[in-house]
């Protein structure tokens, strides 16, 4: 099944999981958003100086001196100026009624109390408009935008201190394998390896602001299977599981998640990471990831984080992809989707992308060096120079 069939499969089930619930401003980064915001005022409130220097009528600049009548820093009110005087104005500070114009410092001789200045002055030159950046009523962030900084920034322009957002998602993670060894918990004798997959999926999920419900190792046995799957359901939004979802002798999940609830495993025309399992536990949405390290990467990027940020609520949820100059060949064509794990830099032209070449399943050490995925269409060879599609691992891991 090709990835993005299994995926609007999978998203046709993903409706917002969690309920909506205040939080100050402050603390809502990566949070999102429940409701749309509408600004309650005009910022800037005021017609406000972009300089410092003089403010005026453009019409008087040329007669000569002109007294300097007041003067208004940032944050003081001004008061009406006075016919053939100037107000000296800093960046910020609201215009006086009857100015029409600003003079930068610059551009003025300033004698005793007066300012003369030079050259040609334009009606509205140097003053930023009432609301040209925000009117008030606009809608400045719409519901379903994970809130970034500049955002809570813009919010917080317009004098808002909480948003309605929705709660945090929880997310159980469990890693299959009688093979698995917890780093700290013991050595990992031969025939062994550490849970790496474990701490690849907090971290993804923590970046995307998910809750972590640490399942830890579950053993290939159909009981501690249906036993963790169980307890995972009771305490989470959605569960993850990696390995045990191929069709081996020791691959409990399946059976244990269609005891339990429903589910349906598909062969994804990908690579890395061909199977994966998508049902529910009860009513818990559950995901089950292949086993090898790399493939739980790609396939966490690809299928379960669009399934996350549907679960909480988000609106945006395809990756942004980018196109670059191949650095490199490939010269059989195959029959899946291929992911390589590969390094884009830029250069004068664009952006150049160069793949790793041991893009085995297993190989954990090139995911980690590697800051973009190319993707190579099935049926598909690519030479030097040609463009390809890649997936930019900042913009998906965060
Ligand atoms: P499975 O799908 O359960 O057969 O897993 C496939 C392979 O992935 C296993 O043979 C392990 O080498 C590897 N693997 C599975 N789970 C983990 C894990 N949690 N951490 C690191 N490697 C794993
Ligand atoms: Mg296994």
């Amino acid at each position: 099944m090709p990835v993005e069939d299994a995926l609007s499969r999978i998203l046709a089930h993903a409706e917002t999981a969690v309920s909506p619930e205040h939080c100050p401003l402050i603390d809502a980064l990566g949070r999102v958003l429940a409701v749309d915001l509408v600004a309650p005022l005009a910022v800037p409130g005021a017609d406000n100086s972009a300089m410092d220097g003089f403010a005026l009528r453009a019409a008087e600049a040329g007669s000569g001196p002109l007294p300097v009548s007041q003067r208004v820093p940032a944050g003081h009110r001004p008061t009406p100026l006075a016919p053939g005087s100037a107000a000296r104005i800093f960046t910020g500070a609201v215009i006086p009624e009857g100015a029409d114009a600003v003079v930068m410092q610059e551009d003025c001789d300033i004698e005793d109390d007066s300012v003369r200045v030079r050259g040609d002055v334009g009606v509205g030159q140097h003053i930023r408009k009432r609301g040209q950046d925000i009117h008030e009523g606009d809608t400045i962030l719409t519901a379903g935008r994970r809130l970034r900084p500049q955002d809570l920034g813009l919010a917080a322009s317009v004098g808002l201190s909480e948003v309605l957002v929705y709660r945090t998602l929880r997310v159980a993670i469990l890693s299959t394998g009688d093979e698995l060894v917890e780093p700290g918990r013991g050595v990992a004798a031969p025939g062994q390896l550490y849970n790496s997959n474990r701490f690849t999926l907090a971290g993804l999920l923590k970046s995307l602001g998910a809750e972590v419900i640490d399942g830890g190792i579950v053993r290939d046995d159909p009981a501690a299977t249906t036993d963790a799957l169980a307890r995972a359901a009771d305490a989470a939004d959605l569960i993850i599981t990696s390995g045990g979802v191929s069709v081996g002798e020791e691959d409990h999940v399946k059976a244990a998640v269609q005891s339990l609830g429903a589910l349906d495993l598909w062969k994804l025309a990908i690579k890395p990471g061909k199977p994966l399992a998508f049902g529910r536990v009860g009513e818990t949405p559950f995901l089950g990831l292949p086993g090898n390290p790399s493939s739980v990467f790609v396939t966490f990027c690809l299928v379960a984080r669009p399934l996350l940020l549907a679960l909480q609520g988000a609106s945006d949820i395809a990756p942004v992809t980018a196109r670059a100059r191949a650095g490199f060949t490939v010269n059989r064509a195959g029959t899946r989707q291929e992911y390589l794990r590969a390094t884009v830099t830029s250069d004068d032209g664009g952006m150049t992308v160069s793949a790793f070449s041991n893009q085995s399943s297993g190989v954990l050490s090139s995911v980690s060096r590697s800051n973009a995925l190319a993707v190579i269409p099935p049926g598909t060879t690519v030479a030097e120079g040609d463009t390809v599609e890649v997936l930019l691992l900042d913009l998906l891991t965060g």
